[in-house]
């Protein structure tokens, strides 16, 4: 494929390898497979849902030639829009948390976003970022609400690229497929677009501690337990996104164990990934252990650990957060 010329950056998203995790397999007797996804343009899972959410609304008229994207995003739905807009010739308007790691807010203003930055608060307070950036949707010229939690288009492009991709890729040997989520996107994409291909296929919710569909999922009811530092997972609400998800079953990951799979995939397979990663690493393990041995599972590594020097590579961050400091970090 080193021949390949592509028509442009819009091209390089999606179709991103499979890789055999070695250490997962091991622990769990299974093939652990991850998929790719920090080497999409924009760096993570999200360039997929940017560019299908883009271009469903322009295929519905939503947005217009003069058109301004606006989104309340964690970070890297803002990045993956921001590229995708700047391809298109599209402004970007991003209402972030001011608590999200400085590099992704940096990069957001490096990539030419206009970042509104907003306290954390629940959902149910206006302020919420979600809601302001609706708000400043709809009081912008031309303003589009890209609306990832609700918008399906966001799972569509799951539905359409991601799911495919893994189907053809295992050539249709796969047992299980589990991530968290964030919108949800990524699971209930992958569920219906496997299931599509084979109803046997286990989709697995992997949840932080925090978050509520676990036991949403396990007992039918939306509750949290324990919280997690663990950015762009962690969902308190059914979104749209979630709705009609196809899952089968579902673990609950603590930061501990899902830092455990972070640090031993960058010391022992050269895999540098964010905190979301490991949590769904550990997740397919759990999984692999439920179906039983020689079963193929398959997971997504969301994004780079590097976009989380200040807080997953920062000592002095860690023990402040309680967690534990490895050794290359304290020397
Ligand atoms: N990991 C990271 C780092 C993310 O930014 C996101 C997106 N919020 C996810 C996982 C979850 O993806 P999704 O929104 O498709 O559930």
């Amino acid at each position: 494929m080193a021949s390949r010329i592509v028509p442009g950056a819009l091209s390089l998203i999606g179709n991103t390898p499979l890789v055999r995790l070695a250490g997962a397999s091991a622990e769990s007797g299974c093939e652990i497979l991850a998929k790719c996804e920090f080497m999409n343009p924009g760096g993570s899972v999200k360039d997929r849902a940017a560019r299908f959410i883009i271009e469903d609304g322009e295929a519905r008229g939503a947005l217009g030639p003069d058109g301004v994207i606006v989104e309340g995003t964690a970070g890297n739905t803002g990045i993956g829009l921001a590229l995708v807009g700047n391809a298109k010739g599209y402004r970007t308007i991003i209402v972030i948390p001011e608590t999200q790691s400085q590099e992704k807010k940096d990069t957001l203003r490096a990539l030419g976003a206009e970042l509104v930055e907003v306290p954390p608060t629940s959902y149910s307070n206006p302020a919420h970022y979600v809601h302001t950036s609706r708000r400043i949707a709809e009081e912008t010229p031309g303003g589009f609400w890209s609306n990832q939690f609700d918008n399906t288009a966001n799972r569509m492009a799951h539905i359409r690229t991601t799911a495919p991709e893994i189907w053809a890729q295992t050539g249709g040997r796969i047992d299980g497929f589990t991530c968290a989520c964030g919108t949800g996107g990524t699971l209930a994409g992958v569920g219906l677009g496997l299931k599509e291909q084979d109803e046997r296929i286990t989709i697995a919710l992997t949840d932080p501690h925090g978050a509520a569909l676990y036991s949403y999922y396990a007992q039918g009811e939306l509750a949290a337990e324990g919280s997690s530092v663990a950015e762009g997972i962690g969902q308190s609400r059914i979104t749209a996104n979630l709705d009609g998800a196809p899952i089968d079953t579902q673990f609950r990951v603590a930061d501990e164990e899902g830092l455990r799979w972070v640090r031993q995939l960058l010391m022992e397979e050269g895999l540098c990934v964010g905190l979301s990663s490991g949590i769904n690493v550990a997740g397919a393990v759990a999984l692999g252990k439920a179906l039983g041995p020689g079963k193929t599972i398959v997971t997504i590594l969301c994004d780079s650990g590097m976009r989380y020097l200040s807080t997953l590579s920062n000592p002095v961050w860690l023990a402040a957060k309680g967690l534990p400091v490895p050794d290359w970090l304290a020397r």
